[in-house]
């Protein structure tokens, strides 16, 4: 048979066009594209051989190779999976059988820079090949098909192709590419091994590399044998897929090795979470918490969110759409089938499929974080790196408002320590029957909150006040009204709220006491006029003669307004 020139479909010719200006600054995604292909061929044949097992029977093991010839100047990617006949090599290798593109293509504008970003996000696939390649030459044999039904597709990317039946001996598909002189960087070693190891470490198939190896001088039969290299197939990539795996069937000590690899921590982490979905919105999540917190977690630079793989195949690397910022600190991954192999950042944004997972991500981080909380020295570490961030929570994400709250800890006068350990359940749990309020002092420090004379009223009628001496605490205040029903109340307001927790004859106290007193108030108020807006008789100290209060509903705490004050306001 003799070779047949076939014309690429219209929507082809454009995109191989527009391919060499365009995806120039990310020209190694095309090795990532092949191996992926090859990868899909390798599950489609897997998955057809559980129930044809005599596919497989010739060469049971599935591999993905990757060749570089420095003499010929090729590099070869090439897989035992499921291959293509003739027609399905013109079909597949010829048109793009996505849906929308000939729209796609339509709405493509004359703006080469918009047109470029474009094409990123459309996917390029199997066409990335000619990113780096003058001729590129696909040579296959359906999993199933005689030896002669082999096929040789072959085309120079500029409008038509070539193609014919040959004999092959082998099933599976090599794709051969004769690279550009610009780009000989692929036949180097190192350059695969690092764009291989970056972008296909996890898909289940080993991804195989030919390369040079030393063996180490021996002395055989008395003959001295040099250090000679020796050329054979080297497994670089992982191929366990580890969170694919059933939980059950994962010890923690792979846990711990997979934590390090993904994040480059030397350390162990707090705690992780994987789980595995199934249904409607088809995901795998492995989360990690790292003991330490990253020295730039307020930084705005800061690099954050997960990685994303779909169906096995890494995408990016930080995503941030699928966990809200103040679980900035959660480290691991996401693996779903319900996004598209060719999904980019900003298509990524507008998914609705986004939205969900951010949903469902949020609740097991959540239920994460819940599971460490029961354990309270545990906890107490995790407090002490993350309780800051965890108490932007509530303020950023109104939805889990009530979830997040119960995981914040405070400083209480019943703790008596620094140490933010108290719960607000733990809080409402020991509160006398008649309080109804929560009480809190923000202060700049725990010494300044814990002597407040603020306190006193307070403390002689046995009510804990929580101590809150982070920056983000007084913004937390101002953002939430109560919790589980009980109103938060500032020990610095002028009233107090204390409902039947005030003495009966605090009332009868305060009237007699501010007949007796009349003419100190008022030489007080014209002492300090302009400075205050009133001066009264309060029944609220025990020990300290006097105190500043705010009004009451004034959200300017004394504590806010020091803030203020050094932000220049
Ligand atoms: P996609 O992978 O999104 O379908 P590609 O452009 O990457 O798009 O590939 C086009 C098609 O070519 C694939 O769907 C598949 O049918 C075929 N193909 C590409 N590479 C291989 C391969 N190594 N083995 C078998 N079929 C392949
Ligand atoms: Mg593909």
């Amino acid at each position: 048979m003799t070779a047949q020139v076939h014309g690429f479909q219209t929507e082809v010719t454009k995109l191989l066009k527009l391919l060499a200006n365009s995806l120039y600054s990310n020209k190694e995604v095309f090795l990532r594209e092949l191996i992926s292909n090859a990868s899909d061929a390798v599950d489609k044949l897997r998955f057809l051989s559980i129930t044809s097992p005599e596919l497989t029977k010739d060469d049971p093991n599935f591999w993905i190779r990757v060749r570089a010839d420095e003499k010929a100047g090729t590099l070869t990617i090439s897989d035992n999976g499921i291959g293509m006949t003739l027609n399905e090599a013109n079909e597949h290798l010829g048109t793009i059988a996505k849906s929308g593109t000939e729209e796609f293509f339509k709405n493509l504008s004359k703006d080469q820079a918009k047109a470029s970003q474009l094409i990123g996000q459309f996917g390029v696939g199997f066409y990335s090949a000619f990113i780096v390649a003058d001729r590129v030459t696909v040579l296959s044999r359906a999993a199933g098909s005689k030896p002669e039904e082999g096929v040789r597709w072959s085309s120079d990317g500029s409008g038509t192709y070539e193609s014919e039946n040959i004999t092959r001996n082998e099933r599976g598909t090599d794709v051969v590419l004769h690279l550009k002189d610009s780009e000989k960087e692929f036949l180097n070693e190192w350059t695969l091994r690092e764009t291989i190891t970056r972008y296909s470490d996890h898909i289940s198939t080993p991804v195989l590399l030919w390369c040079e190896k030393h063996e180490p001088a021996s002395e055989k039969d008395g003959e001295k044998k040099e250090d000679k290299p020796v050329w054979g197939w080297e497994q670089v990539n992982d191929a366990k897929a580890l969170w694919t795996l059933a939980p059950k069937d994962v010890k923690d000590e792979q846990y711990i090795a997979f934590y390090k690899h993904l994040t480059h921590d030397y350390g162990d982490p707090l705690t992780w979470a994987h789980n595995r979905v199934e249904g409607d919105l088809e995901y795998i999540s492995l989360l990690y918490i790292p003991k330490e917190a990253p020295w730039d977690l307020y930084s705005r630079d800061e690099k954050h969110g997960l990685k994303l793989y779909v169906q096995r195949v890494f995408i990016m690397d930080n995503s941030e759409e699928f966990l809200p910022n103040y679980l900035r600190f959660v480290k691991g991954l996401v693996d779903t089938t319900a996004l598209d192999l060719n999904v980019s950042r900003e298509l990524l944004q507008k998914s609705p499929v986004t939205r969900k997972l951010k949903r469902a991500l949020t609740k097991r981080a959540l239920s994460m974080i819940e599971k460490l909380a029961a354990d309270k020295d545990k906890y107490q570490i995790f407090w002490s790196q993350y309780g800051r961030v965890m108490k932007e929570g509530p303020i950023e994400d109104p939805s889990d408002r009530e979830q997040v709250m119960k995981l914040l800890r405070f400083a209480s006068t019943k703790s008596g320590t620094a140490a933010q350990t108290v719960s607000l359940e733990d809080y409402i749990a020991r509160m006398p029957e008649k309080q109804k309020n929560i009480y809190y002092l923000t202060a700049g420090s725990y010494e300044a909150a814990a002597n407040s004379p603020y306190l006193e009223t307070l403390r002689k009628k046995g009510i804990e006040v929580l101590l809150l001496t982070d920056r983000v605490d007084e913004w937390l205040m101002g953002n939430v009204r109560d919790f589980e029903g009980h109103s938060f109340v500032p020990a610095t307001a002028s009233d107090l709220q204390l409902g039947d927790l005030a003495d009966k004859d605090d009332q009868k106290k305060k009237d007699e006491a501010e007949k007796d007193n009349k003419g100190v108030v008022e030489r007080l108020k014209k002492a300090l006029e302009g400075k205050v807006t009133n001066v009264r008789i309060s029944t609220r100290l025990v020990d300290s003669p006097s105190c500043i209060v705010g009004e009451q509903d004034q959200m300017l705490t004394p504590q806010m307004r020091r803030m203020l004050e050094a932000a220049g306001q």
